[in-house]
C-alpha cells in the first residue's frame, strides 16, 4: 500500500491552473523527485501536501488518513527551502531543536536531539554559532537537521540545493541521499536540475504544465521516456521526425533510416535519439543508417565532446552527438570538419508526440 496518496488534485491561482488533475503515490522510505520546468507546478505540489496551500479538489491520504484539510502543524512534516530559512537571531543549537520546543522535550532529551541531528549532518558541536558565521552548505546542512530533529514522517525538499556553488550542491545531494537511506524516510524533493534528479531519486516524476507526464526510475525516464516533451526535457535529445516507408525503415530528409521498431507504412513518426548513441565511423566500410555531416560546434566538456553537427543529405536538421574525450584523444574535432556518422537501428525509438 502507498504511503502517501495524492488523488485528482487541483489547483488554480486564478485562471491559471497550476494542478491539473494530479495523482501519484509514493511509497514509505521512498525518495522521490518532482522534476520539470519552471512553472510546471512543483513547489504548489510541494506546498499542497505540506498543507501550505489548499487544492481547490482532490485529496492528499497520508498513512490510511485524509490530510487533505489539516493544518501544516497538524501534518508536522519535516520541510526544507531553497533558501537556508534558518532564524538568524538563533543559533545553531537552538535553530535544530525549534521543533522539539514546541513538543516541550525534556532539557536533556534536547540537548541528546541537537547532538545526535549535528552529528548526523556532518557538523557536530557547531550548537553556538549563529546561522551568519556559516557557509551556504552549513547552512542547508542545519536547515535539514532542523527539519529531521522531529523524526518526521514525511520529508519535503523545496529546491535545497538551488543556492549553493557547484562544488557543494554535488557534494550535499550524496549526503541528503545518504542520510535519507540511513534514516529510511520518506522524501519528496522538487528540482529543476535533471542530473540532480536521476543522481538522488528512487524515482522521477516529470511535470509539465500542472500534470504528471512520466514517473519512472532515473534509468526509465533517461532511456524510455513516455513522450517527445520527456525525452528533451531530460538530457539531450534529437528529435527525428520521420515517415515510415515499410515497417522497419523510414524516410528522414534525404536518408533512408533502418529501425529494430515495427512501424505502421505511410504514417509519421518522432524518434528521439540521444547524442551519445550516435558512432563516429572511422574508414569507408558500409555501415548501416551512416552519413556524412559537417562539425559546426564543438564543445569540450571534459570527458566528451558536444558536438553540433549539419547533415550533408539535405532536408535533415542539425543534430547534436556525444563523442568520449578518451576516443578523441589527440585529434580533437575542428568546426568544419566532415564526419561520417551512424545512428544504430536499434537506437531509433518511436516516441509519444506530448500534447
Ligand atoms: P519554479 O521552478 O520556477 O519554482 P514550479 O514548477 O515550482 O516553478 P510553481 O511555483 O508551482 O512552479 O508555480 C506554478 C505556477 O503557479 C506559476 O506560473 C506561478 O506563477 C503560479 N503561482 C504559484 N503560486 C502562486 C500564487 N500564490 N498566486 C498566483 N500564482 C501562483
Amino acid at each position: 500500500m502507498s504511503h502517501l496518496q495524492i488523488q485528482h488534485l487541483h489547483k488554480r491561482f486564478g485562471a491559471f491552473t497550476a494542478l491539473d488533475d494530479l495523482s501519484l503515490s509514493v511509497a514509505r522510505g521512498e525518495f522521490v523527485v518532482l522534476l520539470g520546468p519552471s512553472g510546471c507546478g512543483k513547489t504548489t505540489l510541494l506546498r499542497t501536501i505540506a498543507g501550505l496551500e489548499h487544492q481547490d479538489s482532490g485529496q492528499i491520504v497520508h498513512a490510511g488518513r485524509d490530510i487533505s484539510r489539516l493544518s501544516p502543524a497538524e501534518r508536522d512534516y519535516g520541510i526544507v527551502f531553497q533558501s537556508y530559512a534558518l532564524f538568524p537571531n538563533l543559533d545553531v543549537g537552538q535553530n535544530v531543536a525549534y521543533g522539539l520546543n514546541r513538543r516541550r522535550a525534556g532539557r536533556e532529551a534536547h540537548r541528546q536531539r541537537v547532538d545526535e541531528m549535528l552529528a548526523l549532518v556532518g557538523l557536530p558541536g557547531t550548537e553556538d554559532k549563529y546561522p551568519s558565521q556559516l557557509s551556504g552548505g552549513q547552512q542547508q546542512r542545519i536547515a535539514l537537521a532542523r527539519a529531521l530533529a522531529t523524526r518526521p514522517d514525511l520529508l519535503l525538499l523545496d529546491e535545497p540545493l538551488s543556492a549553493l556553488d557547484a562544488i557543494e550542491r554535488v557534494r550535499l545531494r550524496s549526503e541528503i541521499r545518504k542520510l535519507q537511506q540511513t534514516l529510511g524516510v520518506t522524501t519528496i524533493m522538487v528540482t529543476h536540475d535533471q542530473e540532480e534528479a536521476l543522481s538522488m531519486a528512487d524515482r522521477v516524476v516529470v511535470m509539465r504544465s500542472g500534470r504528471i507526464q512520466q514517473v519512472g526510475t532515473p534509468q526509465g525516464v533517461y532511456h524510455a521516456p513516455s513522450n517527445d516533451f520527456v525525452a528533451d526535457f531530460i538530457g539531450r535529445s534529437n528529435l527525428i521526425d520521420a515517415q515510415a516507408s515499410d515497417e522497419h525503415h523510414v524516410r528522414h530528409g534525404g536518408l533512408t533510416l533502418h529501425t529494430h521498431a515495427g512501424l505502421v507504412p505511410g504514417r509519421r513518426y518522432r524518434f528521439n535519439v540521444r547524442p551519445e548513441d550516435i558512432s563516429l565511423l572511422d574508414g569507408w566500410a558500409p555501415v548501416a543508417n551512416s552519413f556524412h555531416a559537417h562539425a559546426d560546434k564543438c564543445e569540450f566538456l571534459g570527458a566528451f565532446w558536444l558536438v553540433t553537427l549539419t547533415p550533408v543529405a539535405g532536408g535533415m536538421p542539425p543534430i547534436v552527438a556525444q563523442f568520449s574525450s578518451n576516443y578523441l584523444a589527440g585529434r580533437p574535432i575542428q568546426p568544419g570538419a566532415l564526419l561520417r556518422l551512424a545512428i544504430p537501428a536499434g537506437k531509433l525509438l518511436p516516441m509519444q508526440v506530448s500534447a
